[in-house]
């Protein structure tokens, strides 16, 4: 898996400080700053602490499993804003670099909050997922627009088992439950940032139909 995440700190600078720490008990193989320059801070073949409490097509150990980038973003806490141009383009050009390496399937290049929903929301719903997909990285379909319509009954059942059978942690219970809208919002970010709202709507469904098509 190739997790994308961002520093959700003060500066770049800041970052790399607390990801060089051993108290901290976090680390990552790579910092990207908004610049577009790229820090390795761990070699590839070995495990970073990155992605701590997670779960991705029902494997919780994603540490063990994954390359982490952080991207320098201050975050929804404290300023959240677009990613730029230059630190994009570095963004790309590692992650081909990463994928021309390891054998990672693109619908396993994802969002930190994509496996760890309600915990975590980055790199959030300003990251340029589409930028990556033109580029060969991941994978992304156009949104459905949304229309307010909400899911209930066999459709939320059908919402739930698409994005379980794509590798979300959740369950197909047709409730809209806690779990269901966490995961939701994870969904949106990534895949529907036009609303992101925990409520699973109709153009979350027919989105995930078209990722689901895709990805097959
Ligand atoms: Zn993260």
């Amino acid at each position: 898996m190739l997790l994308l995440h961002y520093t959700g700190m003060n500066s770049a600078a800041a970052a790399c400080d607390l990801l060089c720490s051993a108290q901290s008990g976090v680390s990552c193989h790579y910092l990207v700053d908004e610049d577009g320059g790229i820090t390795q801070m761990v070699g590839e073949e070995a495990r970073a602490w990155h992605a701590g409490a997670s779960v991705w097509q029902g494997e919780t150990d994603t540490n063990s499993r994954s390359i982490g980038i952080e991207i320098h973003n201050p975050g929804h806490g404290i300023g959240y804003r677009r990613f730029p141009a230059a630190q994009m383009q570095a963004v790309v050009a590692l992650c081909q670099d990463i994928l021309s390496r390891h054998d990672i399937a693109p619908r396993n290049v994802l969002a930190h909050s994509d496996v760890a929903p309600g915990r975590k929301i980055d790199p959030g719903e300003l990251f340029d997922w589409p930028l990556l997909h033109a580029a060969g990285v991941g994978h992304w379909v156009p949104p459905a627009e949304a229309d307010g319509r909400l899911l209930a009954g066999a459709d939320l059942v059908r919402f739930q088992h698409l994005l379980r059978n794509y590798g979300y942690g959740i369950e197909a219970t047709g409730e809209a439950d806690e779990a269901t809208r966490k995961v939701t919002d994870a969904f949106q970010r990534h895949f529907r940032p036009g609303l992101v709202n925990g409520v699973p709507d109709l153009s979350c469904l027919r989105t995930a139909e078209r990722l689901v098509a895709a990805a097959a």
